[in-house]
């Protein structure tokens, strides 16, 4: 497999939320390795920011860890400042920041529902509206690349999979397909380009329970045609290609990564 990423993303500056973990964590390596200095937002656990952080530059490339809230207003403006006083401007978002609050629906407390909306959903809409700003007062660089800018939106197969059960994160991420979808028509015309990858099951700690025992892995592949559990290298490889001119004609779209996993795998044998 192609692993060598170095140049895709020459000269430009990525801020990626929750950058210390799991998939955030890889997609922050990978646009390192591709050239892009990289902002490693965090919420808690500051020296895995820092691990990330020293891995990137290791590569020879730039990179900060900054703590923020993505669902606090003065959180993310603060770590928009900060980031742009550093870098100079920011070129690609990587809205990845997410929780899950688990409950049967009937036992759901408010404050379930309102953290779990509040991080996935009105987190995006926060990062994404500080980075269009900076992206509309900037405009396009055309030797760093044909867009004024490029937001990544992770969302879920489950912004199209209903989830029993998970009811607050299924409605934030199909609350995440169409912000991604009405920022990408608003903002296409000033070359502002958005999309999102859908991951299906990635093996990070959002989801260890599905994953960290024989029987409970076993269970997860009979939802995987490709009969895999993907790993954050899978997400962070298409982030890169989403950032980069490669896919400079795509805005609106998710990606789904995840095996086949929206393939309604119940109906391989006839249903
Ligand atoms: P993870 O738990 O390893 O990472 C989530 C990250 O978000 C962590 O760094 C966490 O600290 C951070 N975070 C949480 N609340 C935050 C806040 N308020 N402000 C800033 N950062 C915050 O899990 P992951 O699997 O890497 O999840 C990353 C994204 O991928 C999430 O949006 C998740 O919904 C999505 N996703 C994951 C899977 C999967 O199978 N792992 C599948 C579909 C979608």
């Amino acid at each position: 497999m192609p692993t060598d990423l170095s140049g895709f993303l020459q000269n430009q500056k990525a801020l990626v939320t929750g950058g210390n973990s799991g998939i955030g964590e890889g997609c922050a390596l990978a646009l390192g390795a591709a050239g892009a200095s990289v902002a490693v937002n965090y919420i808690s656990d500051e020296p895995e920011a820092h691990r990330v952080v020293a891995a990137i530059r290791q590569m020879g490339r730039d990179a900060i860890a900054i703590q923020a809230d993505v669902s606090k207003e003065e959180d993310v403006q603060r770590m928009f400042a900060e980031t742009i006083r550093q870098f100079g401007t920011i070129d690609i978002l990587i809205n990845n920041a997410g929780l899950q609050q688990d409950a049967p629906f009937h036992e759901m407390t408010l404050r379930q529902w309102e953290r779990v909306i509040g991080v996935n959903l009105t987190g995006q809409f926060l990062c994404a509206r500080e980075a269009a700003r900076e992206f509309l007062r900037r405009g396009v660089v055309p030797e760093v690349s044909r867009a004024a800018g490029k937001i990544i939106c992770m969302s879920s197969v489950h912004e199209v999979i209903p989830w029993a059960g998970h009811v607050n994160y299924a409605a934030s991420k199909g609350g995440v397909m169409q912000l991604m979808k009405s920022m990408a028509q608003e903002l296409a015309p000033k070359k502002i380009r958005i999309n999102s990858i859908a991951p299906g099951a990635i093996r990070t700690p959002i989801n260890r329970l599905a994953w960290e025992t024989p029987a409970a892995l076993q269970a997860l592949l009979t939802l995987i045609p490709d009969r895999r559990i993907g790993e954050p290298e899978d997400i962070a490889r298409t982030a890169v290609w989403l950032a980069s001119d490669f896919s400079d004609y795509i805005t609106g779209a998710t990606i789904f990564v995840d095996g086949g996993m929206t393939l309604y795998p119940g109906f391989a044998t006839g249903g």
